[in-house]
């Protein structure tokens, strides 16, 4: 049976449960144990898919096409093993389930009730995202309780573990509590008492912390730790202080110094070698010692909301620590391109539009993709941004001048991205609908082999085979994919079966970097390994900012833009 590491916060939301699921994670995984991360959501929605960006953040996309909370994107960054669509469950989804088998009679005429039935549930739940009983059943799993101790809300799910951990015994779980000590202002103090109250909360509910992760703005003193494990009755090297660092990465070396990863394991009394952080380490040095600034524009929609691009902001910055640079990303509102032109994209390094749904800011965006054509400014297009950039192309090199993608006119008599079921030709008659497969109108999601066409930069990159997640509704139109292709666009790659558009990219004698992807590559970046796509994105940056300065070293450029 695995042991469970729970972890719950409390005081306020957004202090980087998360992250410090993820991190820990890190450090037991690099003690040799195999470790996977739940997530359990307190929310009634049956999965994060349908919940908008304001709401919510960045959905994350498993490998097997499950649509989840942006914790799990944490969990693939800090740890090796890959989540999966049992890694993250709702509320929603548990009453489904219990409702589903109420209906087909499975209680056999019980009452059917919050305790046993939901907590119950909750816990098979969490047993199958430890993988128990099969081959991939781990060592230790982190289960994350969404929300914040205190919620009604979350109530069942801290239910569920506290009986679990009863039922599993005393070394089966670790409960992990993460809080916040603010610092006043006024009385030049940090503050315990939020924390105090907070594990007394829990300990009402009937759970004992075993460690504290008290998070704060600046180191916490070993007298304030005193006070808090007095009062909370954990233990005094179990009350760990959490500082605001400028690195989400520098996390597991900073919780390992404090060892908690021997708290997790004495308290599951498990027996495991010693840590090594050294890839944390060389990454925190690549950090600290960048040898250029590139500034990338990200053109999208939900400019004031960066959680939105989450994985893809973590991607460029991967990218960087691979390339030795400090990446700068400025997220520009494509309405305001629209408005006002792409002006304001000059002394970019390079472009990027990301993925996205709905019409607003569109024409934008495709301005933005033809200020980097024609300059020929290094441009990264993904998902929504590939789409654009077919369109783009076919609008004003292709001859296509009504271009457009049905998602933003159903009406368009040149269809160049549609449904499959919607895809006609540019002389407006309906060619094989017969080519409509289950896709259409349904969402792709999840990764998916493809050939890459050899001599291509995307075969440079990646090799003769992409694996990358998706998450889109619309493809490039079969039928009119010709007239691009012909007019210069190479199709770098296709999916086997029904030829779909993956990739797509200029040919380097007509552009210095111009690529872009059906797929969402930010989802299997880390900042480990990086990723190859990001990375030859950010290295094509470089050159274009040295080649502009005249080739000059970055003193020299500095100059030059200062004239
Ligand atoms: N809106 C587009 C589609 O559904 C692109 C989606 C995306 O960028 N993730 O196909």
């Amino acid at each position: 049976m695995p042991k469970f590491v729970f972890v719950t916060g409390g005081v306020v939301s957004s202090l980087g449960k998360g992250i410090a699921a993820a991190s820990m994670g890190a450090i037991l995984e690099s003690r040799g144990l195999k470790v996977t991360i739940i997530k359990m959501d307190p929310y009634l929605n049956v999965d994060p898919g349908t919940m908008s960006p304001f709401q919510h953040g960045e959905v994350f996309v498993t490998e097997d096409g499950a649509e989840t909370d942006l914790d799990l994107g944490h969990y693939e960054r800090f740890i090796d093993a890959k989540t999966r669509k049992v890694n993250n469950f709702t509320t929603g989804q548990i009453y489904d389930t219990v409702l589903r088998k109420e209906r087909r009679g499975e209680y056999l005429g019980k009452t059917v009730q919050v305790i046993p039935h939901i907590t119950n549930e909750i816990q098979d739940f969490i047993m199958r995202g430890a993988r128990v009983g099969t081959p991939d059943e781990v060592d230790v799993a982190i289960v994350e309780v969404g929300g914040t101790v205190g919620d009604i809300e979350s109530l069942p799910f801290l239910e569920a573990i506290r009986q679990l951990s009863l039922r599993q015994g005393r070394t089966s779980s670790c409960f992990v509590h993460l809080t916040l000590v603010p610092f006043i202002k006024s009385a030049g103090e940090l503050k315990t008492k939020p924390t105090q109250h907070s594990v007394q909360k829990l300990r009402e509910i009937g759970i004992s912390a075993n460690l504290l992760l008290c998070r704060a703005d600046r180191p916490i003193p070993d007298d304030e730790r005193e006070k808090i494990s007095l009062f909370s009755n954990v233990p005094y090297e179990a009350v760990i202080s959490v500082a605001d660092v400028d690195s989400i990465y520098r996390i597991p070396r900073m919780l390992w110094e404090q060892k908690v990863d021997e708290v997790i394991c004495q308290t599951l009394a498990l027996q495991a070698p010693a840590a090594n952080l050294k890839v944390w380490d060389d990454l925190i040095d690549r950090l600290e010692h960048p040898q250029e600034t590139v500034r990338v524009a990200m053109v999208g929609k939900y400019v004031d909301l960066t959680e939105s691009y989450k994985s893809l902001t973590e991607a460029l910055i991967h990218a960087g620590l691979h390339t030795r640079s400090r990446v700068q990303i400025e997220y520009i509102d494509s309405e305001q391109i629209d408005d006002q032109g792409p002006d304001m994209l000059q002394g970019f390094d390079a472009i990027l539009v990301p993925g996205g749904f709905g019409k607003r800011g569109v024409e934008g965006k495709i301005k933005a993709i033809a200020f980097a054509r024609q300059n020929k400014i290094p441009y990264l297009g993904i998902c929504l941004g590939m789409q654009l950039a077919v369109v783009e192309y076919a609008r004003h090199v292709a001859g296509l001048t009504k271009a457009n993608s049905t998602e933003f006119d159903p009406s368009t008599p040149e269809p160049m991205i549609a449904l499959i079921t919607e895809w006609v030709g540019a002389d407006g008659a309906v060619q094989s609908r017969s080519q409509a497969s289950d896709l259409g109108g349904t969402m792709r999601l999840g990764a998916q082999r493809c050939q890459v066409k050899p001599g291509t930069r995307a075969h440079d990159i990646y090799g003769p085979e992409v694996y990358e997640r998706h998450r889109h509704r619309y493809e490039v139109n079969n039928q009119l994919k010709d007239r691009v292709a012909k007019a210069g666009l190479v199709i770098a790659s296709e999916t086997p079966n029904e030829s779909l558009v993956e990739m797509v990219e200029l040919p380097a004698s007509v552009h210095p970097w111009f690529m872009a992807v059906q797929f969402h590559p930010e989802f299997t970046s880390t900042p480990r390994k990086g990723h190859p796509l990001f990375e030859s994105y950010i290295q094509a940056a470089l050159a274009y900012k040295v080649a502009r300065s005249g080739g000059t070293s970055q003193a020299g450029q500095q100059q030059g833009v200062a004239a």
